[in-house]
Parts: C-alpha cells; sequence; structure tokens
C-alpha cells in the first residue's frame, strides 16, 4: 500500500468504494478488503449501508486506528443542528467513536456553505470527526470552502477517471496539499474493457482496471476509491503497487472525452447493451 501524505496525515492510496453495496454482501466485501490489505474504506449517509461497514470493521482482525474511514452528509442534514446530529447518528450506525473523514456530499443548494463548515468543525472539536472536507466540488468551489472552514480541508471526492480531465482541480490541490479522492475510478465499470488500457497493462501483466488506478494512484496527491464485490476484483485492485507507468504511459492514458464518461458510466451501470 502506498499513501498520500498531505497536512501531516496519511491517507491509504487504494480505498473500498462501498455504494450499492447493502445488507450481508457489504459486510461481507468490506471483511474481505481488510483481509486482504484495504486499510481505507468510503461510505456515506445516502449508502444506507453504515451499519454494515461498522459491523466488518468490528469484526475485522484490524485495529482500529489502521483503518481511514469516510461518511458523507447528505445535503438534507447540512443545517447546523441536523449536520451535528446526522453525524452522530452514523457513528451509532458505524458503531465508531469518530471518523476519519467527514465530507459534504454535494455543494449546498440552501443552506450557507459556512453553516455546514462551522458543524463539522465543532464535531472535529469534540472528537467526533478526526478530519473535514468537501465532494463534487470545483476548483473554485473548493477556494472558497477553504475560505469559509475554520479547519482545515483535507480532500475533496470528485469523479475522476482516464476519461474525465480533472487538471485544473488537482493542480491546486497540488499546490495547496489537499487530496484529490478519485471516485469512479472505473468508469463504475465502464473501463475495465478498454483495449488501448489493457495493451498498455499488458506490457506488465495487468489489466485495464489496473491501469487506470495505477494513472490514479501515481499521480500525487490522489487516492482512488473503486468499488468491487468478488474477491477476485478487491484482490486485483490492490495489486497496483507493484509496477509504475512510465511519462510517456501517463499521458497516453489520459484520454478525456465526456461522450466516453457518458457511454462507460451508462455501460458499467447497464451491461454491454450500451
Ligand atoms: P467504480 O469503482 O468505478 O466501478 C465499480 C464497478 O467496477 C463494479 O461493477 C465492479 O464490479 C467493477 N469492478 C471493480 N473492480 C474490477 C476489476 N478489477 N475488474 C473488472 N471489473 C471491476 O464505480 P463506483 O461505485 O461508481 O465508484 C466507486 C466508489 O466511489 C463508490 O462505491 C462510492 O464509494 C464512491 N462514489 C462517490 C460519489 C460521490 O458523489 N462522492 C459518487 C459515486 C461514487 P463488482 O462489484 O462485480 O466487483
Amino acid at each position: 500500500m502506498e499513501y498520500v501524505r498531505v497536512q501531516d496525515v496519511e491517507i491509504p492510496a487504494l480505498g473500498l468504494g462501498t455504494w450499492n453495496l447493502t445488507d450481508d454482501q457489504c459486510v461481507r466485501t468490506v471483511g474481505r478488503a481488510l483481509e486482504l490489505g484495504y486499510r481505507h474504506v468510503d461510505t456515506a449517509q445516502d449508502y444506507g449501508n453504515e451499519r454494515e461497514v461498522g459491523r466488518a470493521i468490528a469484526t475485522a482482525d484490524v485495529p482500529r486506528e489502521e483503518c481511514f474511514v469516510t461518511t458523507k452528509l447528505w445535503p438534507s442534514n447540512y443545517r447546523y443542528d441536523d449536520a451535528v446530529e446526522s453525524t452522530r447518528e452514523s457513528l451509532d450506525r458505524l458503531g465508531l467513536e469518530y471518523v476519519d473523514l467527514l465530507l459534504m456530499h454535494w455543494p449546498s443548494l440552501h443552506v450557507p456553505t459556512e453553516e455546514t463548515l462551522g458543524a463539522m468543525a465543532d464535531l472535529v472539536d469534540e472528537g467526533l470527526v478526526r478530519h473535514v472536507g468537501v465532494s463534487n466540488f470545483s476548483r473554485s468551489r473548493l477556494e472558497e470552502a477553504r475560505e469559509l472552514s475554520r479547519v482545515p480541508i483535507l480532500a475533496d471526492q470528485v469523479q475522476y477517471h482516464p476519461y474525465r480531465d480533472r487538471s485544473d482541480l488537482l493542480e491546486y490541490c497540488r499546490q495547496e496539499g489537499i487530496v484529490l479522492t478519485a471516485y469512479s475510478p472505473l468508469v463504475h465499470g465502464g473501463l475495465v474493457d478498454d483495449e488501448r488500457l489493457a495493451a498498455i497493462g499488458e506490457r506488465y501483466g495487468k489489466t485495464a482496471a489496473q491501469v487506470a488506478l495505477r494513472w490514479l494512484v501515481q499521480q500525487e496527491p490522489v487516492a482512488a476509491i473503486p468499488k468491487a464485490s468478488s474477491r477476485e476484483h478487491l484482490a486485483a485492485n490492490i495489486a497496483v503497487f507493484d509496477f509504475s507507468l512510465t511519462d510517456e504511459e501517463m499521458a497516453e492514458v489520459a484520454d478525456p472525452s465526456a461522450l466516453r464518461t457518458g457511454l462507460g458510466w451508462m455501460r458499467g451501470r447497464f451491461g454491454r447493451r450500451v
């Protein structure tokens, strides 16, 4: 495992996404991931699986402090009191005394961002949250959030993969020491048959999915949180720290296209018919 290091914090560069993992399958998958060496788990109030994620962490043979756990506030909880109360409820469901990272899941449409970030900072003071961050924030929104928050913003979690250009946000994160956490790093599954990436992977005995993940974690300060449910996929996704892409390959992998992003996402969601 490699780590992203910003603001004196170490975050495992590869984590497990848990969107769409529910019930026993979620407990089993998170448990398996921890067995395989994952030490970073991403959930959210909206995923309806905090209880299952917590159960897996509680029964794993991994000390709590070694596991970096993120959850996210849903926008209907952005008012001060709701943010505080719903985070306590998240902790109850997770069975944890603190989360490592609490994110605003989306930019706020109705509640002043300052109010939500104020509640999140108070949760840090209380010891219930180690770090705060945002998700789906553009560079300008992130800059604004940093001005409004009295505690440092550790991370911005955004959709990032080879079909999506994030150079502007990435440059800012690099300059300011903020983790860019790449969600849907496999385009929701729509990238795993990419022949161009598979051809690069063949040189190293790796798959297209592994090339995409390597490409992400090789860019400082990027962490990636692929979701996987089979043991095979879980093991493959964490096996991206034993090879490196050359500068030419890094450039070759990046192939931004809104069309490919959209089609890939639909293919991942609805299968090969798209
Ligand atoms: P993803 O990680 O890009 O792709 C997941 C899909 O790829 C699943 O269908 C999975 O299949 C398949 N897969 C995984 N590893 C594979 C491999 N090695 N080979 C072939 N197929 C593989 O999709 P995502 O769930 O959209 O994104 C990941 C995480 O990001 C989410 O779970 C969530 O935690 C986070 N996220 C956050 C936001 C936000 O607004 N902040 C939005 C979207 C997602 P199996 O399940 O069958 O293994």
